[in-house]
């Protein structure tokens, strides 16, 4: 089948994501999203109209501009159910995504497999032009969230939001360890995300279980209920253990020990409470362990030296990456999110694979 993908949004830099596959004259969007700056939107302009849009998973930069597919003319939207779930897209235009299937999509052959990253994520492979394999956001060493290694593809879009980093877990949970035994710690985290993972590192390594704020909470219920089979099988007790941790962490009480809470970057939630009440005090510390977008509460905390930030791993290292462009026998590597200065030593890597940075790429 004759294709073509093209990148509307998501490579050369950290963005919101947005492709477009075409082929046989179907089209299908991989993902519409904002940010991870606020405003960051893809530029859908000359595109009118496209069959159906795939979701990845459900984070803001992935799915935050469904708001468009007004412009493209209301196609369904396609996810896994904990995704569309939490999506403002009517009942009627939603269809289902398996974790783990083979799915026709307005005619063309889509897998999907879990991608370790958030609940109900998921790499998408369309079966065009030799395969083409999109990982979305993805993290093969999550110990909570479930990973299917992909089959092989001629062509794969890798998450490449690292660039070139290489670090090893072990790495950073050793630069972590000395934060995590402070007597008052607020760690802004998304809920959808490393919040459930920090809460079982913390369990699993002898640590009083955290407090969380109601949507950590809410989304561990989830995970041991509904969402179990996005779970590795390894981390369902620790969960549950976790969830059956009573209370739930407010702004009433003064922090004593761990608080996981919401927003990633504390501009809203819980943590956006907790960290608006404490920026001018000593106590409680806080850290934060993703990325910090401009313009934002977390951006300004750790400039001023009120905050941390130090890497809890969501996305794969290079060394992953790597593993994934031999494993899938891809032919052309797609790195994205990431900054395109890198273009050098991901060529080298993933060599013999040839590394495009490329607005379109005939599949
Ligand atoms: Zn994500």
């Amino acid at each position: 089948m004759v294709a073509r993908l093209t990148v509307l949004s998501g490579v050369g830099a950290k963005g919101p994501a947005c492709f477009l596959v075409e082929a046989a004259g179907r089209r299908l969007l991989l993902d519409l999203g904002e940010g991870p700056d606020a405003g960051m939107r893809p530029d859908l302009s000359g595109l009118d109209r496209v069959d159906a849009i795939l979701l990845s998973h459900g984070h803001p930069d992935h799915t935050g501009a469904l708001d468009l597919r007004r412009r493209l003319g209301d196609p369904p939207v396609w996810a896994t159910a904990p995704v569309l779930e939490a999506l403002p897209v009517p009942e009627a235009d939603r269809r289902v995504l398996p974790l783990r299937g083979i799915t026709e999509v307005s005619g063309v052959v889509v897998e999907t497999g879990r991608s370790g990253h958030a609940p109900g994520g998921v790499w998408l492979r369309p079966a065009v032009g030799g395969g083409l394999l999109y990982m979305g956001d993805s993290c093969p060493e999550s110990d909570v969230y479930a990973y299917d290694p992909p089959p092989p593809a001629a062509t794969l879009v890798l998450d490449a939001s690292y660039g070139v980093w290489d670090d090893t877990r072990a790495a950073c949970r050793a630069a972590l360890d000395p934060w995590f035994d402070r007597p008052a710690l607020v760690m802004p985290v998304p809920a959808g995300g490393r919040g459930p993972e920090i809460a079982l590192h913390l369990l699993a390594t002898g640590r009083p279980p955290p407090a969380l704020d109601a949507a950590n909470r809410a989304a561990l219920d989830r995970l041991t209920g509904d969402g179990a089979d996005g779970v590795r099988p390894g981390a369902l007790s620790g969960l549950r253990r976790l969830a059956a941790v009573p209370g739930t962490a407010t702004a009433e009480r003064p922090v004593h020990g761990i608080v996981l809470a919401a927003t990633a970057d504390a501009s809203g939630g819980l943590a956006g409470t907790l960290a608006a009440a404490c920026a001018d005090a000593a106590e409680p510390a806080i850290l934060f362990t993703g990325y910090l977008g401009r313009g934002t509460p977390a951006e300004r905390l750790v400039a001023a030296g009120r905050a941390a930030v130090l890497r809890w791993p969501v996305h794969p290292r290079l060394s992953a990456n790597a593993d994934l462009v031999r494993a899938t026998a891809a032919v052309r590597v797609v790195p994205a999110f990431g900054d395109a200065r890198h273009l050098a030593v991901w060529s080298k890597t993933f060599a013999p694979a040839a590394v495009t940075l490329d607005r379109t790429v005939d599949l």
